[in-house]
C-alpha cells in the first residue's frame, strides 16, 4: 500500500513532535480532501483554520501562480506591489495604521510583544524594570519562545522554562483576575477575543469591554490575536468588531494566506510608531508571492462576500448542532459565533476525531481534551453541514 510505505518513511526522517493520523492526503476541491488512495473526506478542520477558501479555488490559484511566474522574492530592502495593495485591504478592514508581515502566526505574536516591550521602553526612557505583560489562562498564542511565554498551557511551558520574564497569567472572562495582576510595570495585556486552541470559548462582551478600559486607564496596550478567528471567521471580519472595541495591536495569520505562509501584526495609534528602523525585521515576510495570495484572498472575500456567507453558514451550523447536543448524550456544551464553534463532550474527544476521520472520512480537530473544533472552510454550504452532522452522528451513536 503506496500510503504506508510513505507514512513508514515519513516517520523516518520527520521530527516526531506530532502523533499523526494515518492518511496521506493529495489533493483537494472545495470543502473535499482526496487521499493517494483516491479516497474522499469531507473537510471541517480547513488545516487548522487556514483554508478560508477551501480547496483549489481557482482565482486564488491563477493569481498565485501569475506572481510565481513573475517574482517571488526580492527582500525588504525594497518595495514590491503585491504586499502594498494586500496591507491596504487589511488597514482598511480593521482600521488599523499600520502593518508589518509575518511568515507565520507565532512570529505575528512575537512582533506584537516587541512592539508592547519598546512601547514601555520609551515611555520609560528605559529606567524601569521590564515591562510586565498580561497573558490568558488557557490561552494559545504559538510555539516560538516568546509567545509560547504568553501561551496559557503550562504544559506546552514548562519543558522550554525559563521564558521571556515578567508574564501575570489571569482567568479569561474574569476582569478582577486581570485587575489584580495590574501594576505599575504592566505594559500590555494579550488575548484572544475567541479561544480557539483552549476549547472554542468567545470573550464576553463585558470582559473584553472592561479590559479594553483597564487598558485605557493604565496606558497598557491591548494585544488581540486573531489569528484563528479572524479573517471572516467569526462573522466579522475580525472577531472583536463584534464588541464595539479595538485593539492597540492585532496579530492575523492561517487564513490570510490562504494556505501560503503569511502572517501579520498591525498597529494603531500610539503603538504603530513604538518600533523604529533597525527595530524588527525579517527576510521573507511579505515577499510579492505571500503579498499576491493575501491579495486574492482579501480581494476575493469582498466581492465574493465571504463574510455574509459566514454569517448565514455559522448560523445553520449552529442550530444543526444544536439538535445533534439533544439527541446525544455525550455532547455537554455548544460555544462560538460564525464558523468557529465547538461542541464539549462528557468524554474525550480524541477518540471521536479519529473514527470520524478513519470510518466515515470527516476531517475534524480537537481543541483541548474534550472539546471538537468546528473550523471548516468558509465557502462550505449547507448541504456539507448535513452531511458532516450525519457523519458525526453515526460516529457518536457507537462512543
Ligand atoms: C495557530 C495560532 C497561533 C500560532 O500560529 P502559527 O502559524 O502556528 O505559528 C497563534 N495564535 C493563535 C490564536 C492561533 O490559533
Amino acid at each position: 500500500m503506496a500510503d504506508k510505505e510513505m507514512m513508514e518513511r515519513a516517520e523516518h526522517v520527520l521530527y516526531k513532535t506530532y502523533n499523526r493520523f494515518p492518511v496521506v492526503f493529495d489533493h483537494g476541491k472545495g470543502v473535499r480532501l482526496y487521499d493517494t488512495e483516491g479516497q474522499e473526506y469531507l473537510d471541517f478542520g480547513a488545516g487548522i483554520a487556514v483554508m478560508g477558501l477551501g480547496y483549489g479555488d481557482e482565482e486564488y490559484t491563477q493569481a498565485v501562480k501569475e506572481q510565481l511566474d513573475k517574482l517571488t522574492h526580492i527582500s525588504n530592502l525594497f518595495y514590491n506591489a503585491p504586499s502594498v495593495r494586500a496591507g491596504e485591504k487589511l488597514l482598511a478592514a480593521s482600521g488599523m495604521d499600520k502593518v508589518f508581515f509575518t511568515n507565520s502566526g507565532t512570529e505575528a505574536v512575537e512582533g506584537a510583544l516587541k512592539i508592547a516591550r519598546r512601547y514601555y521602553y520609551n515611555k520609560t526612557h528605559g529606567n524601569a524594570p521590564a515591562g510586565e505583560i498580561i497573558a490568558m489562562n488557557r490561552s494559545f498564542h504559538g510555539r516560538s519562545l516568546g509567545a509560547l511565554s504568553v501561551t496559557g498551557n503550562a504544559h506546552y511551558r514548562e519543558p522550554f522554562a525559563p521564558l521571556i520574564p515578567g508574564i501575570r497569567f489571569a482567568d479569561f472572562n474574569d476582569l478582577d483576575s486581570v485587575k489584580a495582576r495590574i501594576n505599575e510595570n504592566t505594559c500590555a495585556i494579550i488575548m484572544e477575543p475567541i479561544q480557539g486552541e483552549g476549547g472554542v470559548y468567545p470573550a464576553t462582551e463585558e470582559f473584553i469591554k472592561g479590559v479594553r478600559e483597564l487598558c485605557d486607564a493604565h496606558d497598557l496596550l491591548l494585544i488581540l490575536d486573531e489569528i484563528q478567528c479572524g479573517m471572516g471567521r467569526s462573522g466579522e471580519m475580525f472577531a472583536w468588531q463584534h464588541y464595539g472595541v479595538k485593539p492597540d495591536v492585532m496579530t492575523v495569520a492561517k487564513a490570510l494566506g490562504n494556505g501560503l505562509p503569511v502572517g501579520a501584526f498591525l498597529a494603531c495609534g500610539k503603538a504603530a510608531s513604538a518600533m523604529i528602523p533597525g527595530d524588527h525585521g525579517t527576510t521573507y515576510g511579505g515577499n510579492p508571492l505571500v503579498g499576491a495570495g493575501a491579495e486574492a484572498v482579501l480581494d476575493i472575500f469582498e466581492r465574493r462576500r465571504i463574510v455574509e456567507h459566514v454569517r448565514e453558514m455559522g448560523a445553520y451550523l449552529w442550530e444543526k448542532l444544536e439538535e445533534l447536543m439533544a439527541s446525544s448524550e455525550t455532547v455537554c456544551g455548544h460555544r462560538g459565533m460564525g464558523l468557529i464553534q465547538g461542541l464539549e463532550f462528557t468524554v474525550p474527544a480524541g477518540p471521536i476525531v479519529s473514527k470520524a476521520l478513519l470510518e466515515e472520512r470527516l476531517v475534524l480537530i480537537s481543541a483541548g481534551e474534550k472539546v471538537i473544533r468546528f473550523v471548516p472552510p468558509l465557502v462550505i454550504e449547507k448541504a456539507d453541514v448535513d452531511e458532516m452532522v450525519k457523519r458525526l452522528g453515526r460516529v457518536l451513536e457507537h462512543i
